[in-house]
């Protein structure tokens, strides 16, 4: 079995109404796919998390280490790749762009094989998981207290459990939106509060400090990601749980954070830190380390699915009779990809998400919507 093409996919979609977090602003949706084909006709899916027109640049650069070469060799191909980029690479997008590579080839192997992903890591421990409902960005026109109140009453209404919300915009307005938010859900939902490193630490710790009456699961990403002593101060300093790690890519990014413990809560993108290979290496070191894992996911259907096919897989930790079930990150904001490439749409039933069992990542593409959605500038 060898490879004989690797191509990417660029997909766009125009908002209907623009928003921000506190570090970027979205006046549309773009994600890249993967695309790697065999000799005996197999196909496989990946995606790669970030900027799409550079990560399909990365793949292209990496396509000559891979043509003739065997697909079912995925952790001799991810050091091959990683090391072609290694002495300008070792993080960013040069992770990224193997990210998606890695997990096509992760579901070529699957097909092969006539077994879905989570087999091949080592068997499901679960077939469904929780989604957390993420949104409640900055919307264009809209007064953000009562626009993300609202949403969170939606998210309420459609079954889930809980709800993650973008704050970083100021410490006063913040306090407002949590307030408002936390009425609307009532007690008994779980919430969670984002960032998106729109803080320094002073800010980071007054609000912690404030909103942790809101009764509130985690504060992701409060400071920038290099800042690691930053992140430690705010961990200190405020009483409610950090979460972070959806910009740390690959297993050495891992481990300082982890080491010195910045955060409660790590969150790897499995399409942004390795693809498979690299995030069982993280599973480990998080055990290792003590620090709960909950996946970060912001793609299209193929980044959900591979993502349910990693979560299927994590090991229970600590292994106990109840154990702590890991919760999708289930992205609620306008975007078209999440179900229209797929033949059979990943959705959510009152809050909760089937994991694929077919082979691979378990999907289908729809390749009329890629067509649809190919930017009008290709
Ligand atoms: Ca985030």
């Amino acid at each position: 079995m060898k490879i004989t093409s690797v191509r990417t996919h660029l997909l766009e979609h125009r908002l209907a109404v623009p928003f921000e977090s506190a570090s970027m602003r979205f006046d549309r949706r773009s994600h890249v796919l993967v695309e790697i084909e065999c000799d005996d006709g197999t196909i496989g899916w990946g995606e790669c998390l970030g900027p799409a027109r550079a990560n399909a640049a990365v793949v292209a650069a990496y396509t000559p280490w891979l043509i003739g070469k065997d697909p079912l060799e995925t952790e001799k191909l991810w050091l091959v790749l990683y090391n072609a980029l290694r002495d300008q690479g070792q993080r960013g997008l040069s992770v990224t762009g193997l990210s998606g590579i890695d997990v096509a080839l992760w579901d070529i192997k699957g097909k092969h094989f006539g077994v879905p992903v989570s087999t091949l890591l080592g068997g499901r421990w679960r077939e469904s998981v929780r989604a957390y409902a993420t949104g409640s960005f900055k919307r264009d026109g809209v007064d953000r207290v009562a626009d993300n109140a609202t949403e969170v009453a939606t998210h309420r209404a459609a079954g889930f459990h809980a709800a993650k919300i973008k704050i970083g915009f100021g410490v006063t307005e913040d306090l407002r939106v949590i307030q408002a938010v936390r009425e609307a859900m009532g007690p008994d939902m779980r919430l969670m509060i984002d960032a998106n490193h729109g803080y320094d630490v002073l800010e980071a710790v007054e609000l912690g400090r404030r909103a942790a009456d809101f009764d509130i699961d985690w504060f992701e990403e409060p400071v920038i990601p290099e800042q690691l002593s930053a992140y430690r101060a705010v961990r200190a300093g405020q009483p409610i749980p950090v979460a972070g790690g959806e910009t740390w890519q690959g297993r050495w990014a891992m481990k300082e954070p982890l080491e010195t413990r910045c955060i409660d809560i790590l969150q790897p993108d499995l399409c942004g830190t390795g693809g498979f290979t690299e995030m069982r290496r993280i599973m480990d070191m998080a055990t290792l380390a003590g620090v709960r894992l909950v996946p970060h996911v912001w793609g299209t259907g193929v980044q959900i699915a591979a993502s349910l096919q990693f979560m299927a897989a994590l090991l229970p930790n600590p292994p106990r009779v109840n154990p702590i079930e890991p919760i999708l990150e289930f992205d609620r904001t306008e975007n078209p990809f999440r179900q229209a490439i797929l033949t059979r749409p990943i959705e959510h039933v009152n809050g909760i998400v089937a994991i694929p069992d077919g082979p691979g990542l378990g999907i289908e593409i729809d390749r009329a919507a890629l067509e649809e959605f190919r930017p009008k500038d290709l």
